[in-house]
């Protein structure tokens, strides 16, 4: 039963931090004060994982200052906001335009992949494992305005605008899912047109980037167009509640 138990913790913490298992396994060479050795080793791969892998061809987006950061500490504890140099520059680049265009904007990126290893996969997408995929949170507003640096949705996912309701017919297994349970999570907040438009033209219009995908009827409520911005398909995750872009 132990082992079963351990061995689903380890599972689980591979899969949301790809490092984490590993702290798991050292810890359990502790008798004592086995939480803390867990902390600890996952402090030091952390640590090892934010030297090494841009050796190795991963860099990781920028956890505070603007005008790009990850959305939340979250997936900077949990290594998930590593991308290749190339995708780094792409996301600095748009970030820096949407910000010269709308001054004081700070453009939120969602999950990248993980520091180390090419296909190694990242639940629940069905790519961002070889370092040239990224998420992009919309930009939000309350009454006043633009709310720099905040989301609708605590984790930046799954605030979805209702578009596209009718593009796909309802089937099962779907990864088109509603999450009403994280409803009463959600923030009063809504979707600031401009700049989530700005950072779509930003992104499209920059030659090293392959593809952007967000839901049709979305895009074309924000005027945005663009033989790279595709409709990743009925058989994916909804793309009206955040923007998947990829070299
Ligand atoms: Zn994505």
């Amino acid at each position: 039963m132990r082992f079963v138990l351990h061995g689903a913790a380890v599972l689980t913490l591979t899969a949301i931090t790809q490092l984490g298992g590993i702290a798991w396994v050292v810890a359990l060479a502790f008798r004592r004060r086995r939480w803390a050795a867990f902390l600890l080793a996952y402090g030091l791969l952390w640590a090892v994982a934010q030297l090494a892998a841009p050796q190795l061809g991963r860099e990781p987006i920028p956890c505070r200052g603007g005008p790009l950061r990850m959305q939340s500490a979250f997936y900077c504890v949990t290594l998930r906001n590593f991308v290749s140099p190339e995708l780094r520059e792409v996301a600095q680049r748009a970030a820096e335009r949407v910000a010269r265009d709308h001054p004081g904007t700070v453009t939120l990126a969602l999950d990248g992949n993980f520091p180390f290893l090419s296909g190694f996969p990242m639940i629940p997408h069905l790519s961002h494992g070889d370092g040239d995929k990224l998420d992009f949170a919309f930009f939000y507003a309350d009454e006043r305005g633009y709310a720099v640096g905040r989301t609708k949705s605590p984790i930046g996912y799954f605030a979805f605008e209702r578009a596209g309701e009718e593009t796909c017919p309802p089937a099962f297994p779907t990864f088109r899912w509603e999450m009403r349970w994280l409803r009463p999570a959600m923030a009063g907040l809504e979707l600031e047109p401009e700049r989530t438009a700005a950072l779509l033209r930003a992104l499209l219009s920059d030659t090293r980037v392959g593809k952007v995908f967000l839901e049709p009827p979305l895009a074309a409520r924000l005027g945005v167009s663009g033989g790279k911005l595709r409709f990743q398909g009925c058989r994916a995750a909804r793309h009206d509640d955040h923007i998947h872009v990829q070299l």
